[in-house]
């Protein structure tokens, strides 16, 4: 529910049971619209699994889904890493906190197991928005020996985000929409490697150049494809 009235909003925030509130304790900006925001609060009740994220409403009318880029329960931590777009009331929201702001916030949600222990090899796909995705799948993926790679479109000023936030073996490309080709994307090195075909595919960012993706991979062959369109241009949320 992206948008709705407020009455509604505030309806559903009384049903809804909401974490304490917790302290924007640091913000780093990776980039001039990516910034990481740090928050810490009593998280000691929840579980975080791979790709989690948690419904912010962002003002009366509006929520926006923003994906647990980090979450440390015993030192009630948490991180987040979201783009900072433009004008969106979700991206002013990010781009207006500060270390000392109070929020309230929903609790964490997931849609999609993303993660699969039996797995031989991971390909994940986004853009800015996935960077978060990419950062919560680094420790589970290391920790358990699993092949993995990241593939992200990403604006020119944001190239060195994935270096930036410690993420490995990833390849970024220029969002000049190469991701709508799919002749293009056929081309792409991942589809001549050995055994591809046996990887997990999660694509997601950009709805069109993930589902772009996805139709490329499963027509040559790709086994298990997990699609997630993060926002989708003229669309407020998903
Ligand atoms: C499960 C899930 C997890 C997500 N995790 C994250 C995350 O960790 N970090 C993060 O930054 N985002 C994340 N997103 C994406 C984020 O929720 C959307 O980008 C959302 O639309 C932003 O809301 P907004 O109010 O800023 O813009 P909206 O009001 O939703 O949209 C306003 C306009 O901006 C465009 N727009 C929206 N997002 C972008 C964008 N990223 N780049 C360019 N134009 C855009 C829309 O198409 C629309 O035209 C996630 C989404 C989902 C569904």
């Amino acid at each position: 529910m992206p948008s709705a009235p407020k009455w509604l909003f505030d309806a559903v925030d009384l049903f809804i049971s909401k974490l304490p509130y917790v302290v924007i304790t640091n913000v780093e900006f990776i980039s001039q619209t990516v910034k990481k925001i740090h928050l810490n609060g009593d998280f000691k009740d929840l579980s975080f699994p791979v790709g989690c994220y948690i419904d912010f409403r962002v003002s009366d009318t509006e929520a926006r889904r923003y994906t647990v880029a980090k979450a440390d329960r015993e030192n009630g931590f948490l991180e987040f890493i979201v783009h900072v777009h433009g004008a969106g009331s979700g991206s002013q929201f990010m781009q207006e906190l500060k270390p000392g702001d109070k929020i309230k916030m929903n609790k964490p949600r997931t849609e999609r197991n993303y993660y699969d222990r039996s797995a031989n090899r991971f390909i994940v796909f986004g853009d800015e928005t996935s960077l978060a995705l990419a950062c919560s799948f680094l420790p589970v993926l290391k920790q358990n020996n699993q092949d993995f790679h990241f593939y992200f479109e990403l604006d020119d000023q944001n190239k060195n985000a994935p270096e930036l936030l410690g993420l490995e073996n990833y390849t970024t490309f220029s969002k000049n929409g190469s991701f709508r080709n799919e002749e293009w994307i056929a081309e792409l090195p991942l589809f001549q490697t050995a055994d591809f075909q046996k990887a997990n595919f999660v694509l997601t960012g950009n709805a069109k150049s993930a589902q772009s993706f996805r139709k490329v991979a499963k027509g040559k062959g790709a086994q298990k494809t997990y699609l997630h369109g993060y926002w989708l241009e003229g669309k407020k949320g998903l």
